[in-house]
């Protein structure tokens, strides 16, 4: 069995105080975790968050890579700087990148790509709007968003981290349901098991209010093997309760 993997999404969240404090706070009640943590933080940040976790059990992570190697990108960071930073992992294709920022499936599987080139685990989001799931879309939306990363990375998508995040759950409070999750996650797993014969070591997280309360049901389920965590993850107590729930 698989170790989960519970990462913290900070979001545009924090400063140089109140980062420190919710690090210190996590080093000092984690022990040692039942799963695999990672906290992706502002870019900004990644120097301060890296001196912060050394030597520490949980690992760093960044919210964004960029789809070019170097060059005329003004604002963007590299996939090797990011690297020189000591990442364990990148998310890439979030909602609100691709809601915000314009990202396609086509740059999403890019940004994967390059993440994977250096070294970077990608944790890919998928997931349908609310709009999509009445309309009865959800699979095929899901199933479009993986399809893109998993043609542009062929033997590598074994080295993917992919995490379903219904657009709807997302800082609403309003989490899917532990079924609801698994079903889509399902889905996911069996596509995966068509592209690569060691799918069943790719972790598949949850992500989307998860918190407290309702980690341990979803973590539960089958093919749930982690949770990608965003408002949760800002306070210390409920991140290392999500943290415990995941055995
Ligand atoms: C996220 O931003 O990836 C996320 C899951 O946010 P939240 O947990 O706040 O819904």
């Amino acid at each position: 069995m698989k170790k989960k993997l519970i990462a913290g999404n900070w979001k545009m969240n924090g400063s140089l105080a109140a980062n420190e404090l919710l690090l210190k706070g996590l080093l000092a009640g984690i022990g040692q975790p039942p799963c695999s943590v990672a906290v992706c933080v502002p870019a900004i940040y990644l120097a301060q968050c890296q001196a912060l976790l050394a030597g520490s059990v949980i690992e760093l992570g960044a919210q964004d890579i960029s789809s070019h190697e170097s060059g005329a990108y003004t604002g963007e960071i590299a996939p090797a700087m990011l690297k020189e930073f000591g990442l364990r992992y990148v998310i890439v294709g979030h909602s609100e990148r691709r809601q915000y920022h314009g990202e396609t499936d086509e740059v999403v599987a890019v940004k994967a790509q390059q993440a994977l080139g250096c070294g970077i685990t990608p944790i890919v989001c998928v997931g349908e709007t609310l709009k999509e799931r009445e309309a009865g879309k959800t699979e095929e939306v899901v199933k479009r968003q993986l399809a893109a990363v998993i043609h542009a990375n062929g033997h590598c998508i074994s080295e993917v981290v992919v995490a379903y995040e219904p657009v709807w759950a997302i800082g609403t409070g309003l989490s899917a349901t532990a079924e609801q999750a698994q079903q889509v996650h399902a889905v996911l797993r069996a596509q995966l098991k068509a592209a690569s014969p060691n799918a069943d070591r790719i972790k598949l997280l949850y992500g989307g209010s998860m918190n407290a309360a309702n980690a341990a049901s979803l973590l539960a389920q089958p093919d749930i093997n982690g949770g990608l965590i965003g408002g949760a993850s800002l306070k210390t107590q409920d991140f290392l309760t999500i943290i415990a729930a995941a055995v």
